[in-house]
């Protein structure tokens, strides 16, 4: 029978990863890769069957492997996950193994004519383009697309053994490294531009951040210019995608390269002291003003 793979690795993307397959009319199989609590979640979504793989003992890189043979047997008709790292690496190893098309930046997926069809938003978002191929696709989705809604009844949840099928392992762990910052995750972001002016302003960035338990992230040149910031809180194009409930953004213009980093946010507060700035036309509130000024007030109001 017809399936469609929804592969979620990420928390703040599953949702919208499973409507999307849902959309396709088709039963979705879900592969999870997270924890418990991850896997819970997508069973709500009204999904066929949850496969769970525990991120505590198993690589992306060695389910990657074990992933595209399951596909290989099942030749489900696509598979669809977020444009995020981990899923990028199985969808990557699905792709070749099953001789897959591949699309990204989708909004649909379904079968149609004996092969697959999907969409997705061209010239910033004025038309949508459709693509046909006649096997598999194996693509990742548009930010902003349809979340799946919870089901009256869960699916029946999987666990599966841990993945150490030899293909890569890890040697050591460099403690000096980086490391994980949070901002994957994190519900709430302050995130700072060139706007922010002095390193006094992003010191105060950080107390708002402290206050309403958020993680700070910044545009680019703060980083690679001023080296205010590690690239690790650099968000973008050319650096990560995050999705938080809410993104405060002080002093950044709303470059597309920066936008297309938090514009998965579910709602943008915009703080710029240029009326025209183009983040004013992508946030959901926007306040003409100084980041010297609106920074202390915001923290005085929150800790109230
Ligand atoms: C290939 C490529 C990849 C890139 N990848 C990334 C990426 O991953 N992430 C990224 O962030 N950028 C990326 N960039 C850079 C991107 O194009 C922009 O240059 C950058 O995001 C702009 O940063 P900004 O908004 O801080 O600065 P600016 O564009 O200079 O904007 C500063 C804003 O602050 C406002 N402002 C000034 N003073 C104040 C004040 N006192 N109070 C309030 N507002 C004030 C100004 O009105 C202005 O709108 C990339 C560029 C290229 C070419």
């Amino acid at each position: 029978m017809e399936s469609i793979w929804a592969v979620v690795a990420e928390g703040m993307s599953a949702a919208a990863v499973v409507g999307v397959a849902q959309r396709s009319g088709l039963p979705v199989e879900a592969y999870v890769f997270g924890d418990s609590e991850l896997a819970n979640r997508v069973a709500s979504y009204g999904v066929s069957h949850v496969h769970w793989w525990s991120d505590e003992q198993t690589l992306p890189e060695t389910l990657a492997m074990s992933l595209a043979s399951r596909a290989k047997e099942d030749m489900p008709t696509a598979v669809v996950s977020s444009d995020q790292a981990t899923s990028r690496v199985l969808l990557g190893a699905i792709a070749v193994v099953v001789d897959a098309a591949v699309a990204h930046g989708i909004i649909s997926v379904a079968p149609s004519d004996g092969g697959v069809k999907v969409e997705r938003y061209v010239a910033d978002a004025e038309a949508v383009e459709v693509l046909c191929a006649p096997g598999p696709v194996v693509c990742t989705i548009a930010d902003g697309v349809a979340e799946a809604e919870p089901a009256a009844t869960p699916a029946p949840i999987e666990e599966m053994e841990p993945e150490q099928n030899g293909s890569i392992k890890v040697l050591s762990t460099n403690e000096e490294g980086e490391g994980a910052n949070g901002l994957q995750d994190a519900e709430r972001v302050v995130g700072v531009g060139l706007g922010v002016g002095s390193k006094e302003n992003v010191a105060l960035a950080q107390q708002l951040a402290d206050a309403i338990g958020a993680e700070v992230a910044c545009t680019l040149p703060l980083c690679d210019n001023y080296h205010w910031f590690e690239h690790n809180r650099v968000v973008g194009t050319s650096t990560q995608k995050i999705s938080p409930r809410l993104y405060l953004s002080f002093g950044s213009s709303g470059a597309p390269q920066h936008m297309t980093g938090v514009r998965a946010a579910k709602v943008i507060v915009a703080v710029n002291t240029d009326p025209e700035a183009p983040i004013f036309r992508e946030c959901t509130y926007g306040i003409v003003g100084d980041v010297s000024k609106v920074l202390p007030a915001f923290i005085q109001a929150v800790s109230k």
